[in-house]
């Protein structure tokens, strides 16, 4: 994938870019608080609906601009020779997304029409913070290679809430066993879809993840990513059938419970995963500099995993990279960046990027404008 430019109007800081980019590896620089993280965000906005760092689009609006209207994003993006064009516009009221024109009706129809990874320092999260911050990382990275898994996720969403209502609402009925049956069921074969798509997954992220690790860790460390389902599932690998039949039964088995706590404590939504450095928890026992390069390899594992997937590279951006990693590691991270992804890198000091690696383009970053050196 190619993003050839973009433009951007009234986001944040930034009352107007528009830029041009290279191929290969972009670098945004600039002192702390200019904009680099905003461009990175505003433009990922393209590729999920929404900002990765605010709740809502009230924060995404100009603080100072008086004769605001609206924020404006559009880019120009490359598949395979074909060209897309994308825009979203949005103000505190409303929100419009389009490609080539062609409005789309839900934000959920832009995921995998651009393929992107993401890494900011706030991943780290994805160690150390709640399992829901690892299923939205499984669900955004598998959304976009594979709309089936996008289908059945939001189908079992939706079976989910459903299901919840009558148990919280209708808990005194007395052939709630049975009335609950039919959503079982439905909650089964999405569910068991998921689960297998995300063990999958998992299994292979952990194996790219371990060899990118193996290349940047200064010491002989052996990283997985162990999924953790919210019921047993048997040894691996497991059969599409079998991991259905699994959860209608662990579905029956937990209905006492359930009724109870008014919600349903079994399924995709309750799934985790672990990393693992040594076979040691790194949420447990990793430094910050490992537990930063464990998440850069699932990252880094994340773009061979798409490339695999759909057959195409994705864009990677990297905010904040090099920060709080000793010069040893960051040498051996840059030398191994992904090859022939375009690439976004923000720092705050250029030299740093320079000394290892040639920047196909550079751009500076000041009060939230951006100079093409
Ligand atoms: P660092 O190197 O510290 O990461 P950065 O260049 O990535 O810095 P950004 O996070 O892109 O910085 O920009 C932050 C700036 O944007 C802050 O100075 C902040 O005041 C400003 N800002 C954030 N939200 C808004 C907004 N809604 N309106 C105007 N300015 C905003
Ligand atoms: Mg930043």
């Amino acid at each position: 994938m190619f993003l050839e430019d973009v433009q951007i109007l009234n986001f944040r800081n930034i009352r107007e870019m528009r830029l041009e980019f290279a191929p290969g590896l972009n670098v945004i620089y600039g002192p702390n608080a200019q904009g680099k993280t905003n461009l990175i965000e505003a433009i990922y906005m393209l590729v999920t609906g929404r900002s990765f760092r605010a709740r809502s689009e009230r924060e995404l609006v100009p603080w100072l601009v008086e004769d605001y209207e609206a924020t404006v994003i559009r880019a120009t993006v490359t598949r395979e020779g074909v060209r897309d064009r994308f825009l979203m516009s949005f103000n505190l009221t409303q929100k419009y997304v389009s490609v080539n024109g062609e409005p789309l009706r839900r934000l959920g129809e832009l995921l995998g029409r651009i393929n992107a990874v993401l890494f900011t320092p706030a991943e780290l999260n994805l160690i150390r913070g709640i399992p829901q911050g690892r299923r939205r990382f499984m669900d955004l990275c598998l959304s976009q290679v594979s709309h089936r898994y996008l289908h059945e996720l939001q189908r079992f969403d939706r079976v989910l809430r459903q299901r919840n209502v009558l148990l919280k609402q209708h808990r005194e009925r007395r052939d709630l066993a049975n009335e609950l049956a039919p959503y079982n069921l439905q909650l089964a074969e999405s569910g068991a879809f998921i689960m297998l798509t995300r063990a999958n997954a998992l299994a292979a992220l952990s194996e790219l993840a371990n060899r990118f690790f193996a290349r940047v860790s200064a010491r002989d460390e052996f990283l997985q990513l162990k999924y953790l389902p919210s019921f047993e599932i048997g040894e691996e690998p497991v059969a599409l059938a079998a991991l259905e039949a699994g959860l209608l039964e662990a579905l029956a088995k937990s209905f006492r419970e359930d009724l109870l706590r008014g919600a349903t404590s079994v399924g995709p939504h309750r799934d985790d995963f672990v990393f693992l450095l040594n076979e040691r928890d790194a949420k447990l026992f990793g430094s910050q500099g490992q537990q930063r390069a464990c998440v850069l390899a699932m990252k880094f594992a994340e773009v061979e995993y798409i490339h695999n997937q759909v057959g195409e590279l994705p864009i990677l951006f990297l905010d904040d990279l090099m920060s709080e990693l000793d010069e040893e590691r960051r040498r051996a991270l840059l030398a191994n960046l992904p090859s022939g992804t375009q690439c976004f890198l923000t720092t705050t000091d250029l030299k740093l990027v320079n000394d290892a690696l040639k920047p196909e383009r550079v751009f500076r970053v000041q009060e939230g404008r951006a100079y093409p050196q």
